[in-house]
């Protein structure tokens, strides 16, 4: 039966409208826009006071790197860099059995469904045991991420990762034994996998060769044409530290962009994440091939990554998602205007990213994280129209973040000034998983974390 969520205003078209209902099938998808005038007795949820915006893809997240936040903002012995960081990152992979995999993960989600999030991404590169050895299921950990996002209610796009080797010239590393697959197994592993969520609209499969240090380039060669066989979107770290380039330019005379521009491996069901320090004619190759960058602004400036030159990206229509990464924090908006502050504090200018292809800045920022984040995955939510996902959230127009704003402001107010708790209510595919602000299972899952926690740090 079709059930209308009302709504004092909906974004619809770029805008919001007033009092407008979204009327949801058994589907999950919207049957129809209405206006609350001819909703005349359906079964209603009518959200007084709230606004209903597209929900958020979240692009690019590593779930149990949430058990180090917060742990790693001191600086170790002979300073510290991204390289330096991964040490405690390879101890929380190292730590967790499949239960606390489930566990971390439905934390990390439900702090995601609060923030706005309808679909997620998960780079998921924990494979085997913790011993090294493989599970008699190699997929048992990909099943928990899948399984914990569906216990919160978010959608998810498993992007199964390849990690073949630590690097160029590097030996195997012990603190990636769960990582490592060979091209065979990653193959077998990843197609059973396939089989198993075909047909699925809550759980989908993408493929991720994790970076070209991690994964020779004749083996991403062959699962690049291994996904395009099957349609799958393909996520790769790419020009996220200089050392990266510097190895990659050793190895192949090329930097990783260059390479995949040159091999064809480029494409517009490709998804690079970071692309920060990327040239002017490597950004010209993302652009012809449609690639979409995934910034991860949070991180990235937690990691002493860089900055992303977005205005000359955007320039050249290239597609932006956002992800969460590293967990440093979670909220897609704080992602979105980082993209743009960073910029502001590097060329001491404001509203870098204004009017640039036809978009304000805030359309664009509110586009990232919704549109080009599900394209990314290979998704068709992000817009609130008939036949779309019925995945939106609502936001309540009197918290103190946004509160006074006229319906043609709002937008602006949203991205640069609200805070999370104004996120009210989430619901994905007409369910309603996020209810004034309270999730069912947030008591049970926020214990469950900390016993985590406290096992894996001895806390
Ligand atoms: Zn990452």
């Amino acid at each position: 039966m079709p059930h209308v969520y009302r709504a004092d205003l909906v974004f619809l078209d770029g805008e919001f409208k007033a009092d407008r209902g979204l009327v949801v099938g058994d589907d999950g998808r919207i049957a129809a826009v209405i206006d609350s005038a001819d909703i005349d007795g359906q079964e209603t949820t009518h959200l007084r006071g709230k606004a209903i915006l597209p929900g958020f893809a979240n692009a690019h997240s590593h779930t149990f790197q949430r058990l180090i936040r917060g742990r790693t903002e001191t600086r170790g012995v002979g300073g510290d860099d991204f390289w330096s960081w991964r040490e405690p990152m390879y101890q929380a992979a190292l730590s967790v059995d499949a239960e606390d995999v489930y566990r971390v993960a439905r934390m990390t989600f439900l702090e995601m469904v609060m923030a706005g999030t309808t679909t997620v991404g998960e780079f998921h590169y924990l494979h085997r045991a913790q011993d090294g050895s493989a599970y008699d299921d190699p997929n048992l950990l990909a099943k928990q991420i899948i399984t914990a996002a569906g216990s919160v209610g978010l959608r998810i796009a498993l992007l199964r990762v390849a990690y073949a080797r630590a690097g160029y010239e590097l030996p195997p590393y012990a603190g990636q034994a769960r990582f490592y697959e060979t091209l065979e197994e990653y193959l077998e592993n990843t197609a059973s996998l396939a089989e198993e969520l075909l047909g699925s609209e809550r759980a989908w499969l993408g493929v991720a060769p994790h970076s070209i240090r991690a994964v020779p380039l004749t083996q991403v060669e062959e699962i690049v044409a291994w996904a395009r066989d099957r349609n799958l979107p393909i996520h790769m770290h790419a020009a996220e530290q200089q050392g990266e380039l510097a190895a990659c330019r050793r190895e192949y005379g090329a930097t990783p962009v260059e390479l995949l521009a040159q091999r064809g491996l480029l494409s517009n069901k490709t998804t690079l994440v970071h692309a920060i320090h990327i040239t002017d004619a490597e950004m010209d190759s993302l652009a012809a091939n449609n690639t979409i960058i995934c910034s991860c602004p949070t991180t990235e400036r937690n990691l002493g990554d860089g900055i992303i030159d977005a205005a000359k990206a955007a320039a050249r229509g290239i597609r932006f998602a956002f992800g969460s990464d590293s967990q440093t924090q979670i909220d897609p908006l704080e992602d979105a205007r980082a993209l743009e502050y960073h910029l502001r504090l590097q060329i001491q200018r404001r509203a870098v990213l204004d009017e640039i292809g036809g978009y304000n800045l805030s359309q664009r920022l509110v586009h990232c994280a919704t549109v080009g984040g599900a394209e990314a995955l290979g998704f068709d939510s992000g817009v609130l129209a008939a036949g779309c996902p019925a995945d939106f959230l609502a936001i309540e127009l009197d918290d103190l973040s946004i509160a006074g704003n006229s319906a043609s402001e709002l937008l602006s107010v949203v991205v640069f000034g609200l805070a999370r708790p104004a996120i009210k209510d989430v619901v994905v595919a007409g369910k309603h998983i996020l209810k004034d602000g309270a999730h069912p299972l947030y008591k049970e899952i926020v214990e469950q974390y900390k016993e985590v926690y406290r096992k894996v740090w001895r806390a």
